[in-house]
Parts: structure tokens; sequence; C-alpha cells
């Protein structure tokens, strides 16, 4: 059975075709898709996605990116969607030091946060991590985020940091 763990269907770049890449994906074999949240926006759309279609999922979280543009509300939000039980995770979420969209700090704080709410819901998280080996290593180990489970994507760690 095929599943795609880790799509961005809500990106403007389907706003065009979406349905039918959704249909393509479907026709294909994929008996199932988790399309991945980046920002509060974002989050809504996936929802949305799932809402819409029986073999998608979601997942909500804000990524390292857009961690500066967190506000008051976020995190009511991200609880809200949190509770539809086709939200599978929080994410993605993680550290980028290769871009620094946003400050090294803001994200370090807001990657803590949001592994406290995964923690908090129940839910496994889905970490981005980006030339940020030691640092996510660190906040996932003093966050007990083995508590939750937690999928890195695009990895690129050592062998080392996988079995960490
Ligand atoms: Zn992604
Ligand atoms: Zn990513």
């Amino acid at each position: 059975m095929l599943i795609d763990t880790h799509a961005h269907l809500s990106l403007p770049q389907f706003d065009k075709d979406r349905t039918e890449v959704i249909k393509r994906a479907h026709d294909a074999g994929i008996k199932h898709i988790i399309t991945v949240g980046t920002d509060s926006d974002d989050c809504r759309k996936a929802v949305a996605l799932e809402e819409e279609h029986d073999f998608i999922s979601a997942a909500v979280g804000i990524h390292p990116h857009d961690a500066k543009t967190i506000n008051a509300e976020t995190y009511s939000l991200l609880r809200g969607f949190a509770a539809d039980s086709n939200v599978v995770a929080i994410g993605e979420i993680g550290l980028d030091f290769y871009r620094n969209l946003s400050l090294r700090e803001t994200q370090i704080h807001h990657f803590r946060e949001q592994l406290r709410i995964a923690r908090e819901v129940s839910l496994p998280v889905i970490i981005h991590d980006r030339e940020a080996h030691q640092e996510v290593l660190k906040v996932l180990q003093e966050e007990q985020a083995a508590t939750v489970r937690a999928l890195l994507h695009c990895f690129s760690g050592a062998r080392g940091m996988a079995q960490a």
C-alpha cells in the first residue's frame, strides 16, 4: 500500500489543477495522503482538504520559516484544528538554519512550544531539520518528543542521530 506522508497540496502552485492532481494520485494507487500545513492560513486549507476527501488527512503546524508569523491566536487555532480526528500530526515544525527566514531564537522557541502542544493533544510530530541537527535533537530530547513519536522528513543527519 502506498501512502504519501508529506504532501503540500494546499500550496498555491496547485491552485489551477489541485482536483486533477489529487485524482491522478488516487488513480495511480496512492491509498492515503497526509497534506502538511506550514502557516496558519495553509493549515486552514489543509484541514479543508481533509474534510473534502476521505483519503486525505492533515498535519497542522508552523514551519520554521514562518515562526516569525506566530501570534497570540496561532496556538489556539492549532489546538482547534488538532481536535479534528483527521488531523493526524503536528507539523511541519522544526529548525531551518540554512535559510534562516526566521531568527534562530524565534525558531527554537516556537519549535519547543509546538512540541508541547503535540504532547498536550497526543499527536506525533513531523520535523523539518535543515542544517540544525544538534539543536533539533537537543530540543526533541528536552521536550520528550519520544512520548508522541517524531518523523524527520528529508533526513540528512548521521546514523548516530537517527538512532538517538
Ligand atoms: Zn514539507
Ligand atoms: Zn520541510
